[in-house]
């Protein structure tokens, strides 16, 4: 068994873009320019501008996703006789800004044909004690959310969306973000639009979720009220609660971030079109392949393809996941991963009580799970060279020219 990736021909990319000249130079400009270099007018323009683009009533930068769910997790007031219901394929970050609040999780199981939480994994976790649902539109799939929200509705319950993964897509004409009651979106490396790294937004529904974001963002810190003497009497700024008990944080993304981050709504239509175009072609080249599994598209949910994720069904040719994956690599030099270990294996879930789950789909999926590289920036001769040596290795395994794992 070969077991260098020396040879890798197709990379597994630690990040999502590349910048165009016109974007760098916004970067260097905002460099120059920006007084403060943080809770500026970029970042008020990044707002209105991502609030424009996802139609949510309210949207705050934030320093990264994590920060969006901590201020979510907070808003939703939870204690511990509380419950969340979440889905167990997801990226950790979901899980923790709740499990932080001394709620209970409840792990949701996914659909295996869509990979993401649909209504009747969710309804029979409901309980007299569930306050949240988190649906993740995982890889990009924008989750099923009418029949959510119905459920939501009827028992009173708050709904966050994790839209780390799906910043710009829409279902029935409403952006990811502008459904539940909180939107979360990632501007990591890897993500679909970066703002150097780290990054993320935040959107509310309420007005009344969303006078209480800026104070929790930024340390308690707020203006005074009423005439004062003078600007610096009794102090510069206040500092208080937004609600008693609830310590605020420092959440904030810089200036230089957010005039990238606002620069880049204008190429997002295009980028997710593009990675659109790329997953057509992927797809379409597997056709004969049906060992490989996509995730199925439902009516009206849109796809951002963050990422390419497949189910590889190998037993009828006496293959695992595993033997696909090191033919792939070793043989083939394509460096494709495994993703989304359920939550409740990790041992952070499993020693504060939430190890256990009935989620069947979530672990077969998991078990037979390939993620190929799907950077926007990928060459077109990486992306054909991937296609064709996957199709080989898919080749080599129907002929038995493997060894296992
Ligand atoms: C990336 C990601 C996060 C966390 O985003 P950060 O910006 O890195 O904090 C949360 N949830 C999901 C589903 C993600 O993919």
């Amino acid at each position: 068994m070969p077991n260098n990736i020396s040879d890798i021909k197709v990379p597994w990319s630690g990040r999502g873009l590349t910048y165009t000249e016109e974007e760098i130079a916004t970067v260097v400009e905002a460099m120059r320019a920006a007084d403060p270099l943080t809770q500026g007018h970029y970042q008020s323009e990044f707002e209105d501008r991502f609030k424009t683009y996802t139609q949510a009533n309210h949207a705050f930068a934030v320093s990264s996703c994590t920060a969006a769910l901590e201020l979510s997790a907070l808003l939703c007031d939870l204690g511990p006789d509380d419950e969340v219901i979440l889905p167990a394929h997801t990226f950790a970050a979901t899980a923790i800004p709740f499990a932080r609040t001394g709620a209970k999780l409840v792990w949701a199981d996914i659909d295996s044909d869509t990979r993401v939480v649909t209504v009747d994994t969710i309804h029979p976790l409901i309980t007299d004690n569930t306050k949240v649902i988190i649906v993740v539109h995982l890889y990009g799939l924008m989750c099923d959310m009418d029949p959510i929200m119905d459920l939501a509705k009827i028992h009173n319950v708050l709904v966050v969306e994790d839209a780390a993964q799906a910043v710009g897509v829409s279902y029935k004409g409403r952006q990811a973000g502008s459904i539940g009651d909180f939107g979360c979106f990632s501007f990591h490396t890897h993500k679909n639009i970066s703002t150097l790294g780290e990054g993320g937004m935040l959107t509310v529904k309420s007005d009344e979720h969303a006078k209480l974001v800026p104070g929790l963002r930024h340390n308690g810190m707020r203006g005074y009220e009423g005439d004062r003497p003078h600007y610096w009497v009794p102090a510069m700024s206040n500092v208080d609660f937004d609600v008693d008990g609830l310590w605020p944080y420092n959440f904030c993304i810089g200036e230089v971030q957010c005039a990238l981050g606002s620069k880049l709504l204008d190429r997002l239509k295009t980028i997710n079109a593009d990675r659109k175009t790329r997953a057509d072609r992927f797809i379409e080249a597997f056709r004969d392949y049906p060992e490989l599994e996509f995730q199925k598209i439902p009516k009206d949910c849109e796809h951002a393809w963050h990422l390419m994720a497949v189910r590889y069904n190998g037993a009828q040719f006496g293959a695992t996941r595993d033997d696909f994956l090191s033919l792939l690599a070793y043989t083939h030099g394509i460096k494709a991963v495994v993703q989304y270990h359920p939550l409740y294996r990790y041992p952070l879930f499993e020693k504060a009580g939430f190890g256990k789950a009935d989620c069947p789909n979530t672990e077969n999926f998991f078990d037979n799970m390939v993620s190929f590289p799907f950077q926007h920036w990928m060459s077109e001769k990486e992306f054909t060279d991937m296609i064709n040596l996957t199709r080989r290795a898919l080749d080599d395994i129907r002929n038995g020219n493997f060894t296992h794992d």
